[in-house]
Formats: C-alpha cells, structure tokens, sequence
C-alpha cells in the first residue's frame, strides 16, 4: 500500500480548504496517510477474538469429513426403492454419530442411522423415522422418496484445500468455530494496536478529586478509553496536560515513543490552538482544520515523529462523534482490516422535525422505536448540545444528515447509523 505524506495527500483534493472541509475529505485525507502494522502473532484460536487475521487459513480437511446423515431415521440404498410403491426391507444394524455401522449395506438391508452418523458404504438415502412403519427387523418405506435426500455431503461445509478465511477478516465468534472445525489450535493475527490518549484543558479535574469554582470533571479520557477499548487497542492513559507548552511537548513525545497513534482531547479550537500548532509544527506534521460538520468542527491530524495524530475537540460529544467518523476508521485499516469498512447507513423515517442547512454533514442523536403498525422509526434524543453527553447516552444510532441535504419533515426518511456496531 501506497502511503502518502499529509501534503501528498491534501494535494489529491483540488479544492481542499482546511476552514470548510467537507467530511469526505478529511476521511479520504486520512486514509492515504494509514500504514497498517505489519507485525504477526500466532495466538490460540480463543484469543484471536476481535483481532484482524494476518495470512489466509486454507483447510487442510474436509467438513463433514464424511457423508452423513441429517436426520434421525433409516439409510437406505436408493435403487432398492419400488418407484410408486412402499418398500420393505431389512434392518441390519445402527449407526450414532461418532460409532459407524461397520458393514455394507447389501440389496434389501438399510440401518437405523442417528443425525451425524456416517452414512453406510452402499446407503445414499435417508428416510426420516417418522415415515416408516416398523415391525421388528422389517423396515416399511412408503413411496416418494429422492435420491440423496437427508444426507449431507463430506466436504460440503469446506473442502479441503480451500481457502477458508482470507488475511485482513476479523475473527468474531463464527470464525472461532471455523477454525476449531478445521482442527486449528491457533491462528496468525496482526498484533494490538497501541494508542496513547490524554486530555488537554486547564479546567479539568480527574474524577475522584475535590472540584473548584469554574472546573470540570475530565469526561473524555473516559469515553476514549472505552472506545478504544472496545475496538481491541492497547491503550495508555496519560491523563490530564494542562494548556502549557513545556508539559504537552513532554507529553506528545513520549506518547509518540510509545504508541502507534495519539488521541488527545481539547486544546484544537480557534483561540486555544496557537501555541499547540507550533508545537506540534516543531514536533511533527500536523494540520488543523475546520470540519463542515456538527458537532466537531475543529479537529487536527498528522504526525508527531511516526506517530499518527489525532487531536479531537475538547465538547464530550464532538469527541465521541469525530473518533467515530474518523479514528474509528484509521484504526481499523491500522490494524490490517480489508474490505469495507464504513457502517452501513439504513434508510428510517423520522418522527420530528430536524432544522438543518446544506454544507455540513450532522450527526444528531437518535434513538430507533417500533410504531404502533411494527415499523422501525427514529426519534431525537432531545437537546443536541454538543457538550450535552447525555444524548449519546440516551441514543442507539446517529441520525445522519448529509453535506448537501437541508432541513427534514416528519415522516421523510434519514439515514440512521447503529452506534451497536461501532466498536
Ligand atoms: P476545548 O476544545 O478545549 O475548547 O473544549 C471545549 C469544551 O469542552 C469546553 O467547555 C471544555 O471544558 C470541554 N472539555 C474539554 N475537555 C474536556 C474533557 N476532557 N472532559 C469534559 N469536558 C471537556
Ligand atoms: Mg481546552
């Protein structure tokens, strides 16, 4: 992959305009900057949970490994079947899952077979239980039976040879399975990400510590954990930097000794940025835009060293609202993700009136319900604030208004983004 500097890649756009940058941009920006990691660990197949695979996995076996019976019920040789008539023939033995019938099925036999029996040399066939008339060894089948019907097929779940699972998929509790039913005890996965964040602002007190006049408990630190967290990064806590040159200089640097990518909150807007653009300018490469967005207007990304840099706004829902839109993604293709990764967007109709004007993509707070007819339908969480964290507490999606889009009406449809599947 192709990765370019931040003036590469801002030389893409030929209408870049850091004070009005629409989203699209700032995400395209972004993801030219994005080298994913290439170190591998081979860790046990349960603790590739939520990691992203690092090399294709090709089965090495057949599953099923054998033909084998569906149902419970009888196995029969299909071509000893009377077309148009009931059949009668002989039982000869059983078959459980896990202990085969030994023998082979000869003209006029069949055996009893449970569900995950191995079908019996000779038997193609299998009749349910529930269709046949017993009477001591004698079998009575009535007419209609198909040809290889209840029987499934070795190698029909995975052929041997094939490839199962292809480098940059995410291992969720499917591909778990998938692996154990290869026989794998371990799997090749990208190693952890590791992000260092902290919080900028003079005003902000740690939780758990007495509170003054015109103080805030420092909330980000604890929203970007969890975010972080969820998505499977190792995270370092560097706490609260005050807005001081001397300490943020010492924080940025040892943040990017230590950490793939830094994450810091507050300090970006018009007003406070000036000693932190020559900061960063001094320590990296590092722009600052104004994002054609709500909430989270002011945001900064680059380097510091080989450090990406992420400096979000200081407002608890611009922070949750950016790192979703726009760290969420860099970390997954950081961590080796391919494929798509944008959330899909579900069309629902909205049930109030949004004011909203064209020339900036919003992310207001929506909470999905059922109508009294059983349609899906979304609702504002209430005051969208954008230091009002209740509202993403209280949603369950985004409602997302686009750049060019203007104001909604009742009953018109939005686009809706689940928050369940963010992390
Ligand atoms: P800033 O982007 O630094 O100008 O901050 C914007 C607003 O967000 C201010 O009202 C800050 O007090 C508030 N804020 C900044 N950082 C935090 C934080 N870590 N936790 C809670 N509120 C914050
Ligand atoms: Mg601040």
């Amino acid at each position: 992959m192709n990765v370019k500097t931040l003036a590469q890649a801002i030389s893409c756009l030929d209408d870049y305009d850091p004070n009005a940058l629409p989203v699209a941009h700032a995400r395209n920006i972004i993801a030219d900057c994005i080298a994913p990691v290439t170190a591998i660990e081979r860790v046990p197949v349960r603790a590739t949970l939520g990691r992203t695979l690092a090399e294709d996995v090709i089965s090495g076996v057949d599953v099923p490994a054998h033909d084998n019976s569906a149902m419970d019920g009888y196995a029969v040789r299909h071509a000893d079947l009377v077309t148009g008539d009931v059949t009668t023939l002989r039982m000869i033995g059983t078959a459980f899952a896990g202990r085969p019938y030994a023998g082979i099925i000869a003209a006029g036999a069949c055996i009893r077979v449970m569900t995950g029996a191995v079908m019996p040399p000779g038997a193609d066939t299998v009749v349910i239980q529930e269709m046949v008339t017993v009477e001591g060894d004698r079998i009575t089948i009535p007419a209609g039976q198909e040809a290889g019907q209840n029987r499934r097929l070795a190698g029909e779940d995975l052929k041997r040879g094939m490839p199962v699972l292809r480098r940059g998929h995410t291992l969720r509790p499917a591909e778990l399975g998938l692996l154990a039913s290869l026989g794998a005890t371990e799997a090749g996965v990208y190693r952890r990400l590791r992000v260092a964040f902290f919080s900028t602002g003079d005003e902000l007190v740690p939780a758990g510590a007495p509170m003054a006049q015109g103080q805030v408990y420092d909330s980000n630190r604890y929203t970007l954990y969890g975010m972080l967290s969820r998505m499977g990064c190792e995270v370092l806590d560097m706490g609260v930097v005050r807005d001081d040159p001397a300490k943020l200089e010492s924080a940025l640097v040892t943040a990017s000794a230590n950490a793939d990518v830094i994450v810091t909150s507050g300090g970006v807007s018009v007003g406070e940025a000036d000693f932190i653009r020559e900061l960063l300018a001094k320590l990296g490469d590092v722009v600052f835009w104004k994002i054609a967005m709500r909430p989270g207007r002011p945001m900064a990304f680059g380097r510091v060293g080989s450090t990406l840099f992420f400096g979000l706004p200081g407002n608890p829902v611009a922070v949750m609202v950016t790192f979703y839109q726009f760290v969420r993604d860099a970390l997954l293709r950081m961590m080796g993700r391919t494929g798509d990764i944008s959330l899909p967007l579900l069309q629902v109709p909205c049930t109030d009136r949004l004011r909203k004007k064209p020339g900036r993509t919003e992310y207001q707070r929506g909470v999905l319900r059922r109508t009294s007819e059983g349609q899906w339908c979304v609702s504002l969480t209430g005051a969208q604030g954008s230091g009002i964290l209740r509202s993403m507490s209280e949603a369950d999606c985004f409602i997302v208004l686009h750049h060019d889009q203007g104001g909604v009406n009742p009953g018109d449809l939005v686009s809706v983004q689940l928050m369940e599947g963010l992390a």
